[in-house]
């Protein structure tokens, strides 16, 4: 069951179209899996539709264009049906949210048990990731520099805090300091910005993974 889910201040801010590239495929990917969030989305649409009918005279709706920018920035609660974007890595197939089947993905990196492809959204220092973890593999105990968002896709993994499942979506920052391991393998989507710190073995050894995970 998932636990873990975007706060109302990042759904707000979703449902405004405040959010950046990685941030709006990161919360949409969770509403894919996520009954609860969807209804939180649509009554908040709900609510600033309300707002904007009780600001708005009738005849500016009429604005043709105004309506159809309005609908296209709208989030679709029965998205188009396409076909689904499927990845292959270490002899595991999955099927990717329908949040990314319009992104580039780069080729994948490998590096021990894990794996990285990055996902193209040219943000500058904010850098999106799918990472593959495959079985008893685990991430070095680190902390980050700046905010780190992981989005369960596929398997499970867990740390000092929980058992995460697909959908769980975990913000963590400089305050939160953790070692993640699964046992089943995983698929994440990964969000950072800023490279991860490393405080348990030696950092110097250990560049090599934050680098491929940032
Ligand atoms: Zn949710």
């Amino acid at each position: 069951m998932i636990k873990h889910h975007p706060t109302p201040a990042l759904l707000l801010a979703f449902t405004q179209g405040q959010l950046g590239a990685s941030l709006s495929i990161a919360v949409s990917a969770h509403l894919e899996h996520c009954e609860c969030c969807r209804h939180q989305v649509l009554a908040l649409q709900e609510t600033s539709a309300q707002y904007l009918d009780d600001d708005i005279e009738v005849d500016e709706w009429e604005d043709d264009e105004m309506i159809s920018t309005i609908t296209d920035n709208d989030y679709e609660l029965h998205p188009k049906q396409s076909s689904p974007l499927r990845v292959n890595i270490r002899e595991h197939e999955y099927t990717l949210p329908k949040a990314l089947q319009s992104v580039g993905l780069s080729n994948w990196l490998k590096l021990g048990k894990l794996s990285r492809a990055r996902v193209d959204l040219n943000e500058g220092e904010v850098h999106t990731n799918l990472l593959h973890i495959e079985k008893g593999g685990a991430i070095p105990r680190h902390t980050h520099k700046g905010f780190e968002l992981t989005l369960i896709l596929a398997g499970e993994f867990k740390d000092e805090v929980d058992t995460y499942v697909p959908g769980d979506f975990i913000w963590l920052n400089d305050a939160n300091t953790h070692s993640p391991s699964t046992e089943t393998g995983c698929l994440c989507l990964t969000i950072a910005n800023n490279s991860m710190h490393f405080v348990q073995g030696i950092s110097q050894v250990l560049n090599p993974v934050g680098k491929l995970i940032y």
